[in-house]
């Protein structure tokens, strides 16, 4: 455990713990908002300050995300709500079935079949074995069109619901992690984050080489990263 301490950043306080890291790393957390810096044990306190200044405004829209989150009914996955896929938003239909759980999109509509008496978790569970069966379709080429171009190889592409990061990489293992809510967004933030995590399999961490290598490959993706980061949907919030 590192040095701690409470910093006041506007009209914010930040838990701030200095620890043998690289990077300075920012953290809202549900549910009264609590902000979190991890910052590299030599960093000047005054950087510290001013890379959270330069991050208020993204502080500010996570905690609102989440101060929302109560007041708003989580969503019940019905009739009449909407829902995202590849970028774009449906409005569910709920339909019934006899046979397998399944969702399929008509239209604008995104449906879900269920039995007669499904409560909102087996909606909910419905529609991600949905939102993993579309990342995982999506997936192989993408991951063998970028494995081809950056002369790289993951032993495996996995997908699991993240609440903090869109993906991750085990270098050791070779193991890639794709955030199930990914299938929300336009397959363009898929692509940058197969690259992306594909790139930590050469460099671990977000440094100046690894950005020029991101550059490279994808010079459009600082505005791809800026949309997973700032957009609606943003990052999934724990229930
Ligand atoms: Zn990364």
């Amino acid at each position: 455990m590192g040095r701690k301490t409470t910093e006041k950043v506007g009209d914010v306080s930040v838990q701030v713990e200095y620890k043998a890291v690289k990077h300075l790393h920012l953290s809202v957390h549900p549910p009264e908002g609590t902000v979190k810096a991890v910052v590299p044990i030599n960093t000047d306190s005054e950087k510290a300050r001013l890379f959270i200044v330069s991050r208020l405004a993204w502080i500010k829209r996570r905690q609102r995300a989440i101060a929302d989150q109560p007041r708003k009914l989580p969503p019940q996955f019905t009739d009449g709500e909407s829902a995202f896929l590849w970028g774009k938003q449906y409005r569910i239909r709920l339909q019934s079935t006899a046979g397998r759980h399944h969702v399929k999109t008509k239209g604008g509509w995104l449906e879900i079949w269920v039995r007669p008496g499904t409560d909102r978790r087996g909606r909910q569970r419905t529609l991600r074995r949905y939102y993993r069966e579309e990342l995982m379709r999506e997936t192989p080429h993408l991951a063998q069109k970028w494995e081809k171009r950056t002369g790289l190889r993951a032993s495996e592409y996995k997908v699991k619901l993240m609440y903090t990061k869109w993906g991750s990489c085990n270098p050791d293992a070779g193991r890639i992690w794709l955030n199930l809510e990914l299938a929300k967004h336009n397959r363009a933030c898929l692509s940058y984050l197969i690259l992306h995590e594909l790139l930590h399999l050469q460099i671990r961490q977000h440094t100046s080489d690894f950005k020029a290598l991101l550059t490279k490959y994808l010079p459009t993706w600082r505005s791809i990263r800026d949309e997973l980061n700032n957009d609606f949907p943003g990052l999934p919030i724990r229930e």
